[in-house]
């Protein structure tokens, strides 16, 4: 089906911290969306047509569907957990919670919840770790392949320093790995991400078998944990002792490159930076989770100095809100104690293009660019009062953006699309 969408639009083709020239604003503009993909961009004058079907969101503003590169779909009913760091948290909250994911009625329940969370917050496209249990993957993807929704996720792989109930075994984590991207990598949109959980719930033979696993999914991404907090980082060494740090973990079982995603990433040594710049690991950062798990300050410019590519992501249920909108407000919050000033350019290249750089799928997800996914977010600036009044003094496109950055979340989102279709 072809229909227009009229709207104000913006997308980015480029880095605003690296050229003044970095993206495109239509005041009216108009996406033309075909099958599931963009069709063209312009104007409205220009791409109006006669018996085309349009839907008219004026005065609200587009933007690519926002793209949320780490958290964690059997943590839905953990979020807002009180009183806890890392490990404390885990022991106590999370892994009873993950527990139950064990049950496919539970995780099929939970699925569908966790879906329509992303979606009335604008987000389009996640990397999701999910329970032990290979049904709750398996309950994910069926919910987002159901939706047309690019999910990519993964069953977690830990095998001890956590309860029985969610624990697998080397072999069992990698039979099952294999078994879901059998079924589900390249199923429609859904992807695979190979998901061993950190170093210290994987023993040195489960980390062997995910880089065997590696080997053998070359296109797989990767999703782990790295550095996030003080007392995770001394345990972790202490279990790993001939290690030369904690990023050489992961870099000894042969999981270091560009599909390889290291959530937080937060507290590193000089020579793991350099690893991480040499091979393209991403780094993600995962602000309302740091600030409330007080883990520590992510250095965003730092990293980019050294040539690491960051994503940012809400961590749920270690984050505390599944907008993106307030993960860039607690982002921007966290550079400022940092001495570093987050954007509102580069907020949402970060949280549209960025992420899809982080991911390596900027050619179907994370722009406007004709033959992208039709993956749209729309938003409402003056959502709410607070908001609408601030508005009225806005005279420019970033101070708009600035406005939707710190003050919007959820209700500054009057649609989302995927693949073409409204899903709210
Ligand atoms: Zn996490």
């Amino acid at each position: 089906m072809r229909q227009l969408i009229r709207a104000r639009t913006l997308s980015f083709h480029a880095d605003p911290q690296e050229t003044e020239n970095a993206f495109t604003y239509h005041e009216d503009g108009a996406i033309i969306t075909e099958n599931g993909k963009i069709a063209a961009i312009g104007d409205y004058a220009a791409l109006r047509a006669p018996d085309l079907p349009e839907i008219d969101h004026r005065p609200h503003l587009i933007l690519p569907g926002f793209i949320d590169p780490h958290l964690h779909f059997p943590q839905v009913q953990v979020i807002a957990s009180w009183g806890a760091q890392l490990l404390d948290w885990l022991n106590t909250y999370t892994f009873p919670a993950e527990g139950r994911f064990a049950d496919p009625g539970h995780a099929t329940l939970m699925a569908d919840a966790f879906l329509r969370l992303l979606l009335s917050h604008g987000t389009t496209t996640a990397v999701a770790f999910c329970s032990s249990h290979p049904q709750s993957a398996e309950a994910l993807f069926t919910a987002a392949h159901a939706r047309n929704m690019a999910m990519i996720a993964g069953k977690v792989m830990m095998d001890r320093n956590a309860p029985q109930a969610i624990c697998d075994t080397p072999q069992q984590g990698y039979d099952d790995s294999k078994a879901l991207i059998a079924k589900w990598h390249g199923t429609g949109r859904q992807r695979y991400a190979i998901s061993p959980r950190f170093a210290i719930t994987s023993s040195p033979e489960q980390l062997q078998m995910t880089g065997q696993l590696v080997r053998e999914h070359p296109d797989c991404h990767i999703q782990t944990h790295l550095s996030e907090n003080l007392a995770e980082i001394d345990f972790t060494l202490s279990l790993y002792p001939k290690a030369r740090d904690y990023l050489d973990i992961y870099e000894s079982h042969g999981l270091l490159g560009k599909n390889l995603l290291l959530g937080h990433s937060i507290h590193l040594h000089p020579r793991e930076i350099a690893r991480m710049a040499e091979t393209g690991s991403r780094a993600i950062f995962c602000p309302t989770s740091n600030l409330f798990l007080g883990s520590g300050l992510f250095d965003e410019a730092g990293l980019r100095a050294a040539g690491v590519m960051s994503g940012i992501a809400t961590d749920i249920g270690g984050g505390t809100s599944y907008s993106m909108l307030q993960t860039l407000n607690e982002g921007y919050k966290v550079l400022q104690l940092r001495g570093q000033k987050l954007h509102p350019l580069a907020a949402f290249h970060w949280v549209t293009r960025g992420n899809a750089l982080a991911l390596g799928m900027e050619a179907q997800i994370g722009t406007l660019a004709p033959n992208s996914d039709a993956d749209l977010v729309v938003l409402n600036s003056r959502a709410t009062q607070a908001m609408a009044l601030r508005m009225e003094t806005v005279e420019t496109l970033a101070e708009e953006l600035f406005v939707l950055q710190i003050l919007g979340d959820d209700r500054a989102i009057a649609q989302t699309y995927v693949a073409g279709r409204p899903m709210l």
